[in-house]
């Protein structure tokens, strides 16, 4: 896979199996395989474009959305919430266009990260952007993680779905001690549902908001995202 950079900087993601046609001419596959990460290539109109590698970072912004997924602020609030880190056993519901699974995945292999996903439709289109991430450490199931849990031991629980308090009792069974359960909503009703069945769990509730700067007029952009969701991050503890 190769990641091009435009003199506009707008980004492609391309296999580089076949010639690459863009607004800025054509670009040879033939030359292309001969290039390393930082060299530049030209397309046949004379563009220049930067040839780098993929990183994981370009997976996710490049993957094909089908239902709203998890945004890049938000999954950098879970990482640094929970620690996940190589090794960790996670399993993640559901998994959508597998943007929150793919981003876990990378950083708890070699470890297998697990996602649940009900439909489809919704797991094709994961499955697509998994295969184009060269990811092998990702078990998609297509269940319904309401009917429950199987796997057990587990470091995180990552949830993404319309009812994450029918997830509770089986996050209970599945966690370790001290063990994360998270859940991403998008309504704060959502969130509270939740939160009110949280009791041996600790517990905690918070919204990311980022603002990016024009760094040319040095203020502020005046647009920014300005809600993605609520994240809950609760903590399973031991009760006598
Ligand atoms: N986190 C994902 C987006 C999830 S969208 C991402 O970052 O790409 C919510 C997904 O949950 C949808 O695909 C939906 O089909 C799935 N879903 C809803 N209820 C579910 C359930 N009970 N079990 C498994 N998946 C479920």
């Amino acid at each position: 896979m190769f990641f091009l950079l435009d003199e506009k900087k707008n980004s492609y993601l391309i296999k580089g199996e076949q010639d690459f046609h863009c607004k800025y001419g054509v670009v040879s596959a033939k030359e292309l395989a001969g290039k390393k990460p930082g060299d530049i290539i030209k397309s046949h109109t004379g563009h220049t474009f930067n040839v780098l590698k993929p990183d994981s970072t370009d997976y996710l912004r490049k993957a094909r959305k089908g239902p709203q997924s998890v945004t890049l602020k938000d999954l950098g609030l879970i990482s640094a919430y929970t620690g996940v880190c190589s090794g960790y056993r996670v399993v993640d519901a559901g998994t959508g266009s597998g943007i929150m699974a793919m981003y876990l995945s990378n950083l708890v292999y070699p470890e297998r990260l697990v996602t649940y996903e009900i439909r489809d439709d919704f797991a094709k289109i994961a499955e697509g952007n998994i295969s184009k991430a060269q990811i092998d450490n990702i078990e998609l199931k297509k269940c319904d993680i309401y009917d429950g849990i199987e796997e057990r031991d587990l470091d995180l629980i990552t949830l993404d779905l319309p009812e994450p308090w029918r997830v509770v009792e089986h996050a209970r069974c599945a966690l370790k001690p001290g063990g994360f359960l998270v859940s991403y909503s998008p309504s704060i009703e959502q969130s509270k549902k939740l939160c009110d069945v949280l009791d041996v769990f600790h517990q905690t509730t918070l919204e990311c908001l980022s603002r990016e700067w024009d760094m040319r007029t040095v203020r502020p952009k005046s647009r920014m995202l300005g809600h993605s969701g609520f994240l809950t991050f609760a903590r399973l503890i031991v009760v006598d």
